[in-house]
């Protein structure tokens, strides 16, 4: 079977890696210069179903608690299997009992279980929500390494093209253009979020670290300094 893949974001790559590894002959094309030019290489790499499962449907969660062994067996050696801690500050302590509310898969911790896990984080917070199996990733290095065992199993790609019509001669085509099928598939809406690239040699986290907040929600993705965060490419 010959199939096309348009997008090479994420999505792209793994629909591409589950079809090559079947049989099929895999081309992808990409309107950008490279791969991860999209939401794919600037997302945070966070693999985390049960924390997402508090505000999206059940398939998140079904689907999404394969994922770090999906990226586990795909690419070895990329997944941090660390959990991830949920918390807040004493004054919005009730955001963490609503958050528990929505979701499950956690364990509550008190303030020397999380020192104990986030040494950094130690007298900060007072409780906080473990998510024991999720786990996160540097979404630039595995676009890259996904990119590199593709073209090593024989999908080509072909960047900077720009087509007004579907291309024939395809068997299938399989459209992972990303944010451009917004309006156009059903039930597909965009999430604007915001990245801030931070360097320190204080402070060391070794999990994700969501805090809870009414209005501002925000986590940090700790990314290890051997992991390049230049422009993806
Ligand atoms: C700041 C931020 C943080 C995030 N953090 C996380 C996180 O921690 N965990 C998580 O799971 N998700 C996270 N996300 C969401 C995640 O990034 C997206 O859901 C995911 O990257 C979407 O991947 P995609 O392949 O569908 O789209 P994209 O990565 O946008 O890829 C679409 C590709 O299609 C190409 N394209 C567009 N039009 C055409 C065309 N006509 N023909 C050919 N190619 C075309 C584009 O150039 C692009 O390369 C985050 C998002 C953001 C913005």
């Amino acid at each position: 079977m010959r199939v096309l893949i348009k997008g090479a974001g994420i999505a792209g790559l793994t629909v591409a890696h589950e079809l090559a590894t079947s049989g099929a002959k895999v081309e992808v094309i990409d309107t950008a210069a490279g791969v991860g030019t999209g939401a794919s290489g600037f997302a945070g790499g966070m693999l985390a179903p049960w924390c997402e499962r508090e505000s999206a449907p059940d398939a998140v969660l079904t689907l999404g608690c394969r994922a770090a062994d999906w990226w586990d067996a795909a690419l070895p050696g990329h997944v941090a299997k660390n959990g991830t801690l949920v918390v807040a500050p004493a004054r919005d302590e009730a955001e963490l009992r609503r958050f528990a509310g929505r979701t499950l898969g956690f364990e509550w911790l008190d303030e020397d279980a999380i020192a104990s896990l986030e040494p950094a984080l130690a007298g900060r917070f007072r409780q906080a929500l473990f998510f024991r199996n999720e786990a996160h990733l540097n979404p630039r290095a595995a676009l890259a390494g996904l990119h590199r065992k593709l073209l090593g199993m024989g999908v080509s790609f072909c960047f900077g093209v720009v087509q007004d019509e579907d291309p024939s001669g395809f068997d299938r085509i399989v459209d992972c253009t990303g944010r451009n099928r917004i309006g156009n598939t059903k039930d597909l809406r965009g999430v604007r979020g915001e990245m801030l690239h931070l360097k320190t040699l204080e402070v060391s986290l070794s999990r994700p670290v969501r805090l809870l907040h009414p209005r501002i929600p925000l986590y940090i993705v700790p990314v290890a300094t051997a992991c390049s965060w230049s422009a993806p490419r």
